[in-house]
Parts: structure tokens; sequence; C-alpha cells
């Protein structure tokens, strides 16, 4: 997706990197919308998903979707969730999350959105990231919506 921001000049994005839990899912279960607007940007971006997998359930509740989801290791997350996104490649990156293990994706990502959502959000997350949303379709919609993250980065 190619956008002119005024003040950013034309920013491209091809990868969205994205946190499970408090992020896409609660307790382990994806939120209901989701599977529709991932599917739809599944089409236009690549996909990734990196989650401390805190209630087992990613690779299951993502199984019918065209993401990789990829699990972190218990110690260490905000170091993994970082290396991942480099190995990806961080340009053209927009990353998604809410925990503090997102903080250093979302902070050098190319654009890093917290979610505040019902488990809130770090305030290292919030601290890093270029936008800050109520939730996580808000979110995804940024980009079926471009105009809206045009309106939210213009100087
Ligand atoms: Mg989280």
């Amino acid at each position: 997706m190619e956008i002119e921001i005024f003040g950013m000049g034309s920013v491209s994005f091809k990868r969205i990197i994205l946190d499970f839990n408090g992020t896409l899912a609660v307790s382990g279960v994806l939120k209901e919308g989701i599977k529709n607007i991932l599917e739809k940007l599944s089409k236009e971006f690549e996909i990734h998903v990196v989650t401390g997998d805190t209630f087992s359930s990613a690779k299951e509740q993502l199984k019918d979707l065209d993401v990789k989801t990829v699990i972190a290791p218990l110690i260490n997350q905000t170091a993994f969730k970082l290396d991942y996104a480099k190995s990806i490649g961080l340009s053209n990156l927009v990353a998604i999350g809410n925990g503090k293990n997102d903080s250093l994706m979302l902070k050098h990502a190319h654009l890093g959105i917290c979610v505040i959502g019902q488990e809130g959000a770090s305030i290292e997350a919030i601290q890093n990231s270029d936008i800050v949303v109520c939730d996580i379709i808000s979110a995804l919609e940024l980009f079926v919506y471009p105009k809206r993250l045009v309106a939210t980065l213009r100087t």
C-alpha cells in the first residue's frame, strides 16, 4: 500500500507484524470480526503474528488464515520480537501490539500502532508507537481506509 503523508512523504507498507493476546485475541481467543478483516488484508499485505502464546492457542486460532504464526520463547520476548521484525525487514513494516514485549518492534518498524483493547497497553508500548488506537479493528481499518492514517499522521 502506497500513501502520501504530508510531513512523511510517500510511504509504502507491505508487511504487518502483530502480537496475538491483547491485540488480536482476548484470553487466547480471536476477537469477533478479526478473521474477516485479516482475510481481506492478507491479499495485500504479508501478515506475521509473533506471540508469547500465553494460552497455547495462537496456531489453532489462526490456522484458516494466510498468516505466518511464530511462537516466541518464554524469556527475552521483547528482543525476540524485534529480531523477528528485523529478519522480515523493518522498512515497509507496520507493527501492531499492546505489550511491553512489543515495545521494540513498535519502535523500530516503519509504523508502530499501539492497541489499548480489553487488556490495556503497557506504557512502553504506547511511548514507542506512532499511533495509539482503542481497539484492534480500528488499527486494522487504517489499512482499509488509509485516509485515516493520513489524517492522524500529517503535519
Ligand atoms: Mg499482547
